[in-house]
């Protein structure tokens, strides 16, 4: 796996975002810090409604009532994504970021052929002929391995794999820095998902674009990551080069999670979960928020302080008080 280029893309600073229910205010992600660089995937996981969703849609802006970011910067090249205007965050969005969804029927249009949305997403944003950019269009249906034929197709006359490149196809349109992928293979099966992620590895050395890959399936991260996140209960509980924290996980939730799915390669291993359920983030637990899952929780100690991030060496980050020698980060 590479390593990181010296200027990140993209900063994540402090991101705290909450959904505001009747119940109560919700904290779905809270003191959330990390960096993205150029021509980098980095790998975002954890158990479903541990916000990383809710990260990559701060990213996008694309948040709405009842969801308010109340705290922190997101820096694009240095210049802050939260306060970009309409005008700006409109040239933002598909210029130099584009999104590929986790359901690719919802993500694309039924009455419009793939074609079509190709070519509409380019003469959105570029001035560009219709029979130019049908000729792209083609082009890239081609480089993520669709048969040009299907550019008058419409979104049902495709399978499940095909619909999912035919979006990835969109997102590569305006040729963008950033591609948000949010769970982009779960929908499909395995062989399918397996010729996928070869492909955007592929699409990433060919275009260059940097990705933050969201999933829940640590699995395919080692697969495609070059770094991952590791998300808790709204916190990012530990961070580093994705060989290294497979390797040699630190986090006792990292461990666990590590331990909820079967590995392809290496020795059979009985799964072993993870005991309990993600708490209720309206009232999270006080000190570390997975002290109630935790074996190895240290009374009086756990259940009281917030462990900090900090770093362990190299480029590991870890929130854990079983971690004590070392710089705090943040
Ligand atoms: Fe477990 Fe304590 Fe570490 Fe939290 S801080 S993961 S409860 S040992």
């Amino acid at each position: 796996m590479k390593a990181p280029a010296n200027d990140p893309l993209i900063q994540i600073q402090e991101l705290n975002v909450e959904y505001r229910t009747l119940r109560g205010a919700v904290r779905a992600v809270e003191n959330v810090s990390f960096d993205l660089y150029a021509n980098e995937v980095f790998g975002l996981a954890g158990e479903s409604g541990c916000g990383k969703t809710t990260v990559a849609n701060a990213i996008t802006r694309l948040l709405k009532p009842p969801a308010y970011i109340t705290g922190g910067r997101i820096l694009f090249r240095d210049i802050d994504i939260l306060q970009m205007s309409p005008e700006q965050l409109r040239n933002f969005r598909w210029d130099q970021l584009s999104i590929v969804f986790q359901s690719a029927m919802n993500a694309l249009n039924p009455v419009l052929t793939i074609g079509n949305q190709i070519i509409d997403a380019m003469q959105a944003h570029q001035s560009i002929s219709y029979e130019q950019a049908r000729g792209h269009a083609k082009q890239l249906l081609r480089t993520v391995g669709i048969d040009v034929q299907r550019v008058d197709s419409y979104p049902h006359q495709l399978s499940g794999g095909m619909r999912q490149r035919a979006v990835i196809a969109i997102a590569l349109a305006l040729n963008p820095e950033l591609i948000i992928m949010d769970e982009p293979t779960t929908a499909l099966d395995v062989v399918v998902q397996k010729q996928i992620l070869q492909e955007i590895k592929d699409l990433r050395d060919q275009f260059g674009f940097s990705i933050l890959f969201i999933t829940h399936d640590l699995s395919l991260l080692v697969e495609i990551s070059d770094r991952i996140g590791i998300m808790y209960a709204g916190k990012l509980v530990e961070a580093g080069p994705s060989l290294e924290i497979f390797a040699d996980p630190k986090h006792p939730y990292t461990d666990r999670l590590m331990n909820s799915f079967p590995t392809v390669h290496g020795p059979r291993r009985e799964l072993l979960g993870i005991p309990g359920a993600p708490p209720d983030l309206i009232d999270p637990p006080a000190g570390c928020r997975f002290h109630p899952r935790c074996e190895l929780a240290i009374d009086g100690e756990c259940d009281k302080l917030i462990p900090p991030l900090i770093r362990i060496g190299g480029e590991r980050d870890v929130a854990c008080h079983l971690i004590k020698e070392a710089e705090v980060v943040s």
